[in-house]
């Protein structure tokens, strides 16, 4: 068998980097969120061999986008490094969490993410203001400014020591720098592909991505199928701007092949962090430090890096912390 020898990777470089999602405009939120609820949909061929998962992952990022005011390139790869926890977190159960970290050493500084099996995400990017495009084709450029580093998941069950598993970064791209991490670190042939389509405003316009992997059931002809398949396949760019891209993507990924749908399930960016949550963090500081709080600040304001919600604490809540230690 030549399992091992599969790494096959769709390109997935934006071109143009334009694309607007036909958005159906309701003045009711409530229909706004229920037809903007992001999503991720698993299927597996018919004869078992090949597993798929597609994302629209739009809002994720937009949200991320929203929260943290990045520019295009920033967004991009912010963006692509949430859609890459997505499909991480999707191959996991139970109460686990798993953290990406795309550790370069150019403009972008560290990018860092944290998953559930819940569907949820959080993450940022150290430098929200890298803002770099093609003259010539607009398409906006991610690769040179993540660099050189490592592609770190730390994957953690809620038991002992969270386990950390790390490759080099391919190419920055992300998607590729995933589908290597996935070959070489989990040992299952992957093929990835995600993107960030941006609007003329950038803005995020459209999000996805997919994974398929090859299962210990597959037969070499079911496994070259797909393999050619998705090296045929178009630029992940242009099956993202589909009116539907969930479907664009099936139809790409599956072809002719027999496949069926094992689950739907709500993706969002979800924010864990609460004032306690931090109040619990100031607890460990030592009496001196809060009081120097108080006596200089007359109080303290953290923001949460994954989120920037402000959490502002008075005094009385730094007395209180004092008085919890003593
Ligand atoms: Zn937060």
């Amino acid at each position: 068998m030549r399992r091992n020898r599969v790494f096959f990777f769709c390109g997935e470089r934006a071109k143009g980097a334009v694309a607007i999602r036909l958005l159906v405009h309701l003045s009711d939120p409530f229909y706004d969120k229920i037809l903007l609820m992001d999503k991720i949909i698993k299927t597996i061929s018919a004869s078992g061999g090949i597993r798929a998962y597609v994302l629209d992952s739009t809002e994720t990022v937009r949200a991320a986008q929203e929260h943290h005011h990045t520019q295009a390139s920033s967004t991009v790869a912010l963006g692509r490094t949430l859609i890459a926890n997505q499909i991480l977190a999707a191959n996991e159960k139970g109460d686990t969490k798993i953290t990406v970290k795309v550790l370069g050493n150019s403009s972008f500084g560290a990018i860092i993410s944290v998953a559930d099996t819940k569907g949820h995400v959080k993450g940022y990017i150290q430098n929200p203001g890298v803002d770099i495009k093609k003259t010539a084709t607009g398409e906006v450029v991610v690769g040179p400014f993540v660099g050189q580093g490592q592609f770190l998941v730390i994957t953690d069950y809620g038991l002992s020591n969270p386990y950390h598993s790390m490759t080099p970064l391919i190419s920055g791209e992300i998607g590729e720098d995933l589908a290597y991490f996935l070959t070489d670190s989990q040992q299952t042939p992957s093929a990835v592909g995600l993107n960030v389509l941006l609007d003329e405003e950038d803005k995020v316009a459209v999000a996805g991505g997919f994974l398929v992997q090859v299962l210990p059931d597959a037969k070499e002809d079911e496994i070259a199928r797909f393999e050619k398949r998705i090296q045929e396949m178009p630029a992940i760019s242009s099956l993202l701007s589909s009116d539907d891209h969930i479907e664009a993507l099936l139809a790409a990924i599956y072809g002719d092949d027999a496949y069926k749908r094992l689950s739907e399930e709500e993706l969002s960016f979800t924010c864990d962090c609460s004032k306690n949550r931090f109040m619990n963090a100031l607890s460990t500081l030592p009496v001196d430090e809060l009081q120097a709080m108080i006596d200089e600040d007359q109080g303290a304001e953290i923001i949460c890096q994954f989120c920037q919600t402000p959490y502002h604490f008075d005094v009385a809540d730094l007395e209180e912390l004092i008085s919890e230690k003593s």
